[in-house]
């Protein structure tokens, strides 16, 4: 093992300048412009995973970009890890609020700068050169190793979703290895296990069939803005709990290893009210602020249309108001569920002077990895290696719906290994990634193989 970590070590500034490499291919996978581009990268990675001691290497031609697969599985009876990364960038525009060129990468100030740096391109190439270092140093790897890369993460991995229905046997392992989250803070390792699901719904109220005059007809009419004011403040109780029928059937009370791990993060509530520019927090009672945001369902309108909009007043009562309504959803929420008991609900919550109708418009699964699983401990230990320090572990408030799906096909827990910080800007002008987390990256999939190997 030392000899792996030296290795990594002493070619640290050959694997920079080969990233440099990797970040210089423009693979914007929503622009046309840029498919050559995607095949030149998806080849790049083929190429870098031979190198690196992969026995079998495939690209996969799909209806969009190929997916780019590698294995080396000379050791039966030890577990197999399954690490997945994204070849694809977001574009690069408004390109005049970037320091340097994009695609030129330059270093300074500890941080390398380049569309890509973190997300995900640095991120993933630590695991093929901590491979790489096992087999230049050991010759052989301590367990068997599938890489899946696709490039169509920055566009909703519609290739890689059915990919993963199809191939079920082909990338078949004990657990999925991802590294495309954030860390807690510079300098604290962390694993992130949880993300919550989401239900997306649209619900249109229609009062008289025309716009009328609110003189000669208010009063006597419904107003559907007015209905759907009432419905939505209908949706929340006095101690910010959902009102939704059955909605919480199912949800676990976190359990007191979580609770203890949460109150390690030592969260402050005020510094998070002053980031996000508010006098006082808010939400449902009896929960900390971490609790909410990771591990509680939430129902939030995102939008409300309807009515006299323009500057000025005009003397309306509008034939028909419409929200947009979001809920965040935790394990075992099931969302066409929720969606049903939804609709019913709002419906029957409105009087009959007006009618409602409701739609769903998109949903995802919750995931969480269970608390203390093996896959777990040994991306905790390993980071914690890396890094010196203990390793924490977190939630996240949004989804990654490849992850769900990992979860789902594969049957085998997702460690998200992330080494980014929020501060990277990721998807915006001068994305960049600290060294050290490059550095350290390499050192915590290295010992992520050998602690798994082992559990
Ligand atoms: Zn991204």
């Amino acid at each position: 093992m030392d000899s792996v970590i030296s290795h990594l070590k002493s070619n640290f500034n050959t694997y920079l300048e080969e990233l440099k490499e990797y970040l210089r291919i423009k693979s914007i996978s929503t622009l046309d412009a840029n498919r050559s581009d995607m095949i030149k990268c998806a080849d790049f990675v083929a190429d870098k995973l031979r190198h690196a001691g992969m026995s079998r290497v495939e690209i996969f031609q799909t209806a969009r970009h190929p997916i780019v697969y590698g294995e080396w599985l000379g050791q039966p009876g030890k577990p197999t890890v399954l690490i997945y990364g994204h070849y694809d960038v977001q574009p690069v525009d408004p390109l005049d609020l970037w320091h340097s060129d994009p695609f030129e990468p330059v270093i300074h100030d500890e941080k390398i700068w380049a569309r890509g740096a973190n997300d995900n391109k640095g991120q993933n190439y630590v695991h093929i050169k901590s491979v790489d270092a096992y087999f230049k140093t050991l010759g052989t790897l301590p367990l068997n190793v599938k890489f899946l890369f696709e490039g169509e993460e920055e566009i909703g991995s519609e290739s890689l979703t059915s990919f993963l229905k199809t191939h079920q046997e082909l990338l078949k392992c004990d657990s999925v290895l991802v590294s495309d989250t954030s860390m807690y803070g510079r300098g604290i390792p962390t694993i992130t296990y949880g993300l919550r699901g989401l239900l997306y719904m649209e619900v249109e109220m229609t009062g008289p069939d025309k716009d009328l005059h609110s003189g000669s007809f208010g009063g006597a009419v419904a107003n559907p803005i007015n209905e759907l004011a009432k419905l939505i403040s209908k949706l929340h109780d006095k101690n910010g709990k959902i009102t939704v029928p059955n909605f919480y059937n199912g949800v676990q009370k976190l359990s007191k290893a979580e609770k203890e791990n949460f109150k390690r993060l030592k969260f402050s509530e005020n510094a998070y009210a002053k980031e996000v520019g508010v006098k006082k927090l808010h939400g449902e009672k009896g929960f900390t602020t971490l609790e909410k945001l990771w591990t509680r369902p939430t129902l939030d309108c995102n939008g409300i249309i309807g009515g006299f909009t323009e500057i000025g007043a005009k003397t309306v009562l509008p034939s028909k108001a419409k929200a947009k309504i979001s809920m965040r959803l935790v394990p075992n929420q099931d969302p066409l569920k929720i969606a049903k008991d939804f609709a019913k609900y709002v419906k029957s919550l409105v009087p009959q002077s007006v009618k409602l109708d409701v739609k769903m418009l998109h949903y995802g699964y919750p995931a969480v990895v269970p608390f203390g699983s093996k896959a777990l401990n040994a991306g905790a230990k390993a980071t914690a290696k890396a890094y010196g320090k203990k390793t924490v572990f977190t939630r996240e408030g949004g989804s990654i719906s490849i992850v769900v799906d990992f979860i789902k096909n594969l049957k085998a827990p997702v460690v998200l290994m992330g080494f980014g910080l929020d501060s990277d800007d990721i998807h915006s002008p001068n994305e960049h990634f600290l060294l050290e987390n490059f550095e350290k990256g390499l050192y915590a999939s290295a010992y992520f193989l050998d602690e798994f190997s082992k559990a």
